[in-house]
């Protein structure tokens, strides 16, 4: 049966942005994060995570960096009784220092919506009880190519206060 989604991007909505976070010992979870995602899964949410990382492609820091960050995330969450359902992260940048990475427009790259398309086409879900948080507009604008509702987080306050004014939460309550 198709479920609701919540696509979160990633820095400055889990975790603290303060530029490339490239290096999981320097990872600071925005308050109220990990319970967030513990309180989604709880109401029958799909967790997904939708984020830029073109810090890759600029070299700022490793592929294996940024996934032994997000081992940290998943780990970290485990005790929050939290999951993370699926990924989705772009490397990709016009101004990339690799050639590999370097691609102008990138389809994934929010504000384009590919990331989202994707999770989208590999689970089921119910997208009319779905929404994204993000804390930039290009988040807002990638779930809004997608047909999603868009929350804009600017961190004042809690994340799990922010999460229980939304819509498509406050429906399920
Ligand atoms: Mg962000």
């Amino acid at each position: 049966m198709a479920k609701p989604a919540a696509f979160m991007d990633r820095d400055g909505v889990i975790n603290i942005d303060y530029g490339h976070v490239g290096d999981a010992s320097k990872l600071e979870y925005v308050h109220g994060a990990l319970e967030s995602i513990a309180y989604l899964n709880r109401l029958g949410f799909l967790v997904f995570v939708v984020t830029n990382q073109a810090g890759i492609a600029k070299g700022r820091y490793t592929l294996s960096d940024y996934e032994t960050v997000m081992a940290k995330i998943f780990s970290d969450l485990k005790f929050h009784s939290g999951r993370i359902d699926d990924v989705r992260f772009c490397p990709y940048h016009e101004n990339a220092v690799f050639e590999k990475y370097r691609r102008k427009n990138h389809p994934w790259r929010k504000p384009n919506a590919g990331m989202i398309l994707d999770l989208i086409a590999c689970w089921d879900i119910d997208l009319s009880r779905s929404f994204l948080v993000g804390d930039r507009d290009t988040d807002i604008l990638a779930a809004g190519l997608a047909g999603l509702n868009g929350y804009l987080f600017k961190g004042d306050i809690d994340l799990k206060s922010f999460i229980k004014t939304i819509p498509e939460v406050v429906a399920f309550k």
